[in-house]
């Protein structure tokens, strides 16, 4: 019969990607005591070490390739002094800050100070976008494709198409190519999007259903003005429809936000649940893997109070978005905030658009857009939009319109960073 082993740790990080690596490097540093990271994948370094392009740190540097960022990133974490085990996968919750996890080695209940949920972020697979049609052979995810071609080095076949047309889509495409296979279009609901060199772009299209028995043989697509077509294909890769990998947190009991489906944070990373905290891409889907990292290492300056004894604040006011806007994060306004931007995504690209936060009707602060907004990149706004909250007030609110008035604001604009 499986004994289940009891252990004791100080902080408890699930997941090692990024953000995860940043956050234990920091804590051990500074001598927060035993820091343990989990992963369930046989090496640490999380969603980089599947991605074989250059363009990782802060700046993005074109040389610096994804599996090395990984490997960097862990051997800070361990170089500190944390503990990094692989192969071992939280399961569920024994306690408010006690979690169950399996590894061959066997089953552990493992008891924390604090617990960090540092999971990532998943893709949603075809069956989870309703696309009609058969079964066959060919229809994968990027995270699919890029494991097939990156750790298996497999084939995957002559002609692909690609549904998407965000950053995620143009890698979907520079991998197939690698693999040898023909792109033949990318498709993609939106009106407008960037275009790769020599990759047809079909854009107000949805994919209407899958053909072929065995194997894909072709994608029926349909343009929103009522044209349709088949695209002969025996590859089609959807890519861009990520949502934070919240199990742990729902198995928890942990709240989600509505807009990001991450668990809701206040803006030093903490969780409605006393001593337990979200970072990275577990909080909003995909961002860069800097992003993910700064929220780890600024995670700890919160994570270190805990420790230390500081209170569990109440939860200030909702922070909330109305469309075209589809989240915010943090999810709720606090006194005290370790992180140091607002990141706010929109369903729709605009123009030079207006950003307004308001409370009970009240407004707190507007700005102009300087430069268009894509769906695929997240505004980033300074914490100081929230300063003038009531704590004790209702919601606060962000609302976004295209060309609307700044005046009596005309010098304050608000610039786009990556
Ligand atoms: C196609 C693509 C291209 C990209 N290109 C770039 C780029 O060029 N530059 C850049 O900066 N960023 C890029 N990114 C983004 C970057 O990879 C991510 O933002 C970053 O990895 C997020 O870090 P994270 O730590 O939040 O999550 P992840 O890296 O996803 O790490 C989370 C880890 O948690 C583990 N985990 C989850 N649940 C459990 C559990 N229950 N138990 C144990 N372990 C668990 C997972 O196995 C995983 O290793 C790209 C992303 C994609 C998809």
């Amino acid at each position: 019969m499986n004994r289940t082993a009891d252990v004791l740790v100080d902080v408890l990080v699930v997941g090692a990607g990024p953000a995860g690596l940043a956050l234990a490097a920091r804590l051990s540093e500074a001598g927060a005591g035993r820091v343990e990271v989990l992963e369930r994948e046989p090496e640490a370094g999380g969603m980089p070490r599947h991605l074989h392009h250059g363009g990782f740190g802060r700046p993005p540097r074109p040389w610096l390739r994804g599996p090395a960022y990984a490997r960097r990133s862990a051997q800070e974490a361990l170089a500190a002094g944390a503990a990094v085990r692989t192969g071992v996968t939280a399961t569920g919750w024994a306690g408010p800050l006690t979690l169950e996890t399996t590894s061959p080695a066997g089953l552990e209940r493992i008891t924390a100070r604090a617990v960090v949920l540092a999971t990532g972020a998943r893709e949603r697979p075809r069956s989870a976008r309703l696309v009609p049609g058969s079964r066959p052979q060919g229809v994968l995810t990027t995270g699919e494709l890029f494991q097939s071609v990156h750790r298996y080095g497999l084939p995957v076949g002559r002609r692909a198409v690609v549904v998407g047309a965000e950053p995620v889509a143009r890698h979907a495409v520079d991998t197939l190519r690698r693999a040898g296979t023909d792109v033949v279009a990318m498709v993609t609901e939106r009106p407008r999007a960037a275009a790769v060199p020599g990759v047809p772009l079909l854009t107000a299209t949805t994919v209407g259903e899958l053909r072929g028995r065995g194997r894909l043989t072709g994608v029926a697509v349909r343009h929103r003005d009522g044209r349709s077509g088949l695209l002969a294909c025996d590859t089609v890769v959807f890519t861009g429809d990520w949502i934070p990998d919240h199990e742990l947190a729902r198995r928890g009991g942990i709240p989600l936000d509505l807009g990001t489906r991450g668990p809701g944070v206040d803006a030093s990373f903490r969780t409605s649940i006393p001593g337990v905290f979200a970072v990275g891409n577990a909080l909003h889907g995909i961002e860069r893997a800097a992003t993910a990292a700064g929220e780890g290492a600024a995670a700890a300056a919160p994570v270190l109070a805990h420790l230390a004894g500081a209170p569990w604040p109440e939860p200030g006011p909702p922070l909330e978005v109305r469309a075209p806007l589809l989240w915010v994060t943090p999810n709720r306004v606090t006194a005290t905030a370790a992180r140091p931007l607002l990141l706010l995504r929109s369903a729709e690209p605009l123009t030079a658009p207006v950003l307004t936060v308001a409370q009970d009707g009240r407004l707190l602060w507007r700005r102009r857009v300087m430069g268009p907004v894509s769906p695929s990149r997240s505004l980033r706004l300074p914490p100081t939009c929230t300063a003038h909250a009531d704590p004790t007030g209702g919601p606060v609110v962000l609302t976004i319109r295209e060309g609307g008035s700044d005046q009596g604001y005309p010098s304050r604009t608000l610039s786009l960073r990556r």
